[in-house]
């Protein structure tokens, strides 16, 4: 379906309940119709983005061009035997609703992966990831068309080039591909790939009183500690972390220990260790700051808000002054985790 006007609003389909218009809208329903769609731009030689939710991205300014939004369903058994399953499963599928059927299906895997927002054509963008558990672990490949030939590929696990919160499709191949298909294997016995070692987990399992918790027990308290800590968006507008946790060297690290003794990290397996960018954050005082409807969530340092009628670059300038503080006080760079549009 194509919206008829141009200037179409997309205040709610970002997170961020950014106000940016763009110049034509089209829900994408089917891999034909994306083929068609993208022909045609091509023919035209119009710019376009690729949207699922808009849960990861920041709308800095109108888009003068095409907005195409994926909302292809299908979730297809590709192959299983005794001990694991192979799903298909479409790009405009919602990410969380997919996680919810495995377990309901007893396909285990992605309990760790629960309440996180956006579609699952978008899931590989970024890699995404959430209590020590990551996407790659379970994908196969990834199914997607080729803007400038059109032509269906597919890309297996390390042909996507996955790290922490990045893959090809966030970098060189980012408006080069339009993924329209995700292949992921999972487990039939729920203890095959299970990670419940990851601390807030730990400490909340123990909390509980749970011992070696089910699936749909992992996801319920997965949800609750997420629904403690991060603001809905359909309450408060935010993009889920703004910034990636920095990656620094041991010895960079152990000099800022020496002078932030209670600063919180993370050590890598090759010897790096990752800075909990919320700790410099807060640290560096943003937590709760507000300038008009721009602001730092009051509970999360990470994550930046839009209180009502934030522009993309008031966010954009707010997190400046943020990368800005946070170099000032601790000479280290934070990179801006979602799509700046
Ligand atoms: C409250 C909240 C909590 C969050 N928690 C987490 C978390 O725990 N872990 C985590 O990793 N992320 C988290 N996120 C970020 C976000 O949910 C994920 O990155 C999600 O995968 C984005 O999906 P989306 O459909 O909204 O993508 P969009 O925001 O629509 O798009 C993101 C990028 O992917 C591209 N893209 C989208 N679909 C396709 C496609 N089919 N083909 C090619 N490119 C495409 C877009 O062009 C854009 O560049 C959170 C976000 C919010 C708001």
């Amino acid at each position: 379906m194509v919206a008829e006007c141009m200037g179409t609003s997309l205040k709610t389909l970002n997170t961020l309940g950014i106000n940016a218009h763009c110049q034509q809208l089209i829900e994408i329903t089917d891999t034909d119709q994306l083929g068609l769609a993208l022909a045609d731009l091509r023919e035209k030689q119009q710019s376009f983005l690729v949207l699922g939710s808009g849960s990861n991205l920041v709308f800095s300014k109108d888009m003068l061009g095409t907005v195409l939004h994926i909302a292809t369903k299908g979730i297809e058994v590709i192959e299983q035997d005794s001990e694991q399953v192979v799903l298909s499963i479409a790009a405009g599928e919602i990410w969380d609703e997919l996680v919810s059927y495995c377990i309901k299906n007893n396909y285990f895997g992605l309990e760790n992966l629960s309440g996180i927002p956006g579609t699952v054509g978008a899931a590989p963008v970024q890699n995404i990831g959430a209590y020590g558990v990551e996407l790659e672990q379970f994908l196969i490949s990834v199914q997607a068309i080729e803007v400038s030939t059109g032509k269906l590929l597919s890309f297996s696990h390390d042909d996507c080039e996955f790290a922490y919160r990045d893959s090809l499709f966030k970098r060189v191949g980012a408006n080069r591909y339009v993924i329209t298909d995700v292949r992921l294997k999972l487990f039939k016995d729920a203890s095959s790939r299970r990670d419940l070692q990851y601390k807030g987990l730990a400490d909340e399992f123990a909390k509980q009183d749970l011992v070696n918790p089910n699936a749909s027990t992992v996801r319920r308290v997965i949800k609750e500690i997420r629904g403690a800590k991060l603001p809905d968006p359909a309450v408060l507008a935010n993009a889920g972390s703004f910034f990636k946790n920095p990656v620094v060297s041991e010895q960079m690290y152990l000099q800022l220990l020496e002078q932030y003794p209670d600063i919180a990290s993370f050590p890598q397996r090759d010897g790096q260790v990752k800075l909990a960018a919320s700790w410099m954050i807060e640290n560096a005082g943003w937590k709760g700051f507000r300038e008009n409807d721009a602001g730092v969530f009051e509970k999360h340092a990470l994550i930046l808000v839009n209180h009502g009628c934030a522009t993309g670059s008031n966010i954009i300038s707010l997190a400046k002054q943020i990368q800005d503080s946070v170099s000032d006080r601790f000479a280290v760079s934070l990179e801006i985790e979602p799509t700046v549009i």
